[in-house]
Parts: structure tokens; sequence; C-alpha cells
């Protein structure tokens, strides 16, 4: 894990990041308070931050106060490092946003024990994201970090110039399988197509749940030449894709109906456009009879 030190004091700086070496840390030294400050605005920045209070140009307070006052994607867990050690500079350091505080000379293993309090709750911010853009029934991704993806990948393939295909698949007739078999068998179906889809895909693709039983595939560096025989593949994966019903003795299959979009058909890069540009020509497919896979064209 990386971890941001800022002190102005060439040897404490030395011998912070000496320890934090040693302790398996990656340490980006900064010589005071605004260098910090540019760094921890960059893209990706460290987030666990040691900072020491007194400093040229912003102090670690300030940074704090800062800090805590941006929107970031990330949270940055502060540590205050100081020789200040009045009751009421802990109340003000704390009161500006730092996470924790440790008074000079600092004792090596209470510093360490207090990094690994920051790097639990980084962890657990890391899980909580990552759950919050899982599909909790299937394990694909929900439809909103779909988008994220869709979004970044018609940006790269654009920049690039290489093909993007998307595909929705919508199971047919899923309804009566609710009816017939009830509501948890249903959910054991979605899962296993799910896991079908999975398997249709390389390493660099990507699945998500888009709705109920609906389900959307992205494939980068696909281009119209290739989707048609991916497309049909993963339409028949699907139909072949046998899930068991204990409690009902039977395996029991689905088919889908897929509606295929390329970027290079729908070039405009909003996302909406190429998904909208597939869910027509879903419709279609289901209107021809199901089971079977239809490509948009421009008009
Ligand atoms: P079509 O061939 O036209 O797609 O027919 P369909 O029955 O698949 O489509 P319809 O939209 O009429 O029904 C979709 C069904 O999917 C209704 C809904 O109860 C069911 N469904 C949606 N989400 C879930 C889920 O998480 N679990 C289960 N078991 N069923 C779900
Ligand atoms: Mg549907
Ligand atoms: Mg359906």
């Amino acid at each position: 894990m990386q971890v941001l030190i800022a002190d102005d004091d060439a040897l404490s700086r030395r011998v912070l990041h000496d320890v934090l070496v040693d302790w398996g840390y990656q340490v980006i030294a900064a010589k005071n308070g605004n260098e910090a400050w540019n760094i921890m605005q960059q893209d990706h920045p460290p987030n666990l931050v040691i900072l020491d209070w007194m400093m040229p140009g912003l102090d670690g307070v300030e940074i704090c106060a800062m800090v805590r006052q941006q929107v970031k994607p990330r949270y940055t867990y502060i540590i205050l490092l100081t020789s200040r050690n009045r009751p009421e500079d802990i109340v003000q350091g704390l009161e500006a946003g730092a996470d924790d505080y440790i008074v000079k000379p600092f004792n090596p293993d209470e510093l360490k024990y207090r990094l690994k309090i920051g790097e639990r709750i980084i962890d657990l911010e890391e899980r909580i994201l990552g759950l919050a853009r899982i599909d909790y029934l299937t394990g694909l991704l929900n439809r909103r970090a779909f988008m994220e993806k869709l979004e970044i990948e018609i940006n790269r393939s654009l920049r690039e110039g290489t093909g993007l295909g998307i595909i929705i698949a919508d199971i047919d007739y899923f309804k009566t399988i609710n009816d017939s078999y009830g509501h948890l068998a249903g959910d054991r179906v979605l899962q296993n197509v799910a896991r079908c889809l999975q398997k249709s895909c390389r390493r660099y693709d990507f699945a998500g749940r888009y709705g109920g039983e609906e389900f959307i595939l992205g494939f980068p560096g696909v281009g119209k030449n290739r989707i048609q025989s991916i497309a049909d593949r993963v339409c028949m994966d699907i139909s072949q894709c046998y899930t068991e019903l204990p409690q009902h003795g039977q395996l029991i299959s689905v088919t889908a109906s897929l509606g295929v979009a390329c970027l290079e058909d729908y070039p405009s890069g909003n996302p909406d456009h190429l998904i909208s540009a597939a869910d027509d020509a879903l419709y279609v497919a289901k209107k021809k009879g199901r089971n079977q896979v239809v490509i948009a064209k421009p008009e």
C-alpha cells in the first residue's frame, strides 16, 4: 500500500520513510504541505497519509480541513504527526478532520499499529465499493457498474479505433419458469445463465445483469465482422445450459433472445445510443419468434 508522508524536517522525513519502507509500504515523501497537497490532487493519490503538523506553507491541520471539504471517490485516512501534545492541540487536529494523531518522537510500534487501523478502514471501503458494483443474485456487474465500464470502454475504443460490440440477452418466457416451478427455481436459472454467460466471455469482456431476466455483455475489440458469430454462440450456450431443480427432480433449460449493436454503427460515443439500438434489435428478435439473434442496423 502507498503512504504519503509530509515533513519539512529532512531527518524526521528520512526516519519515517525508512521505517515505513521496512514495513513494506511504498512511500511518497513530500518536503512540505504544498507539495503534499499537490500530490493528493493527482489521479489515484495514496489513501493513507501521514502529515507533520507544522510545515511552511500549508500545515498539516490546514490540509486535513481542505481534504475533508473535497468530494473524492475514495477516502483519505490521515494521521497527524507532531510534537504538539496538549489536549487542545489534539482536539484541534481531530476537529480539522484528522483520523488519528501521534506525538513525536513517535514510538515505532504505536505508529505501525495505528497505520494498520488506517489500512483496515481503506480495505473496508474497497470491499463496500466492490459489493456496490455487484449484482447480489448472479455475481455479475450490476447495471450501474456495467454502464460505468461501458462508458470507459467506448471511449477507449473510439480513441484507439478498435471495435466494441454489446449484446443484450433477455430470457424467453421466463415468467412461465417462475409460474411453473416457483421464484426460487427462477433464481437458480438466472444464476446458472449468469455462470454460462461468464464462461462465454473472454478475460477482457464484461457481463452485467441489466434487469430482472435481462443480461448485458460488452466485447471490447470486437467489430461487426465478429459479433454475429459470438452472439450466435452465446445464444446456443444459453439454450444448452441446463439447471437442476432438485425439488422437482428435473433439469430445465431456457432460451434467450439477443439484441446486438456495434460501436462502428453507432459511433456517437453515447452509451445510451448503443444500448437503445441493441434493445430495439432485441425487440425484433422477440417478435420474430425468440431464441435468436438480431443485429441492429442504423437507418
Ligand atoms: P419474454 O419472452 O417476452 O421475455 O417473456 P418473459 O416472461 O421472459 O418476460 P416478462 O417481462 O413478462 O417477465 C419477466 C419475469 O421475470 C417477470 C419477473 O417476475 C421475473 N423476474 C424478474 N427478476 C427476477 C428475479 O430476480 N428472480 C426471479 N425468479 N424472477 C424474476
Ligand atoms: Mg424482460
Ligand atoms: Mg424475458
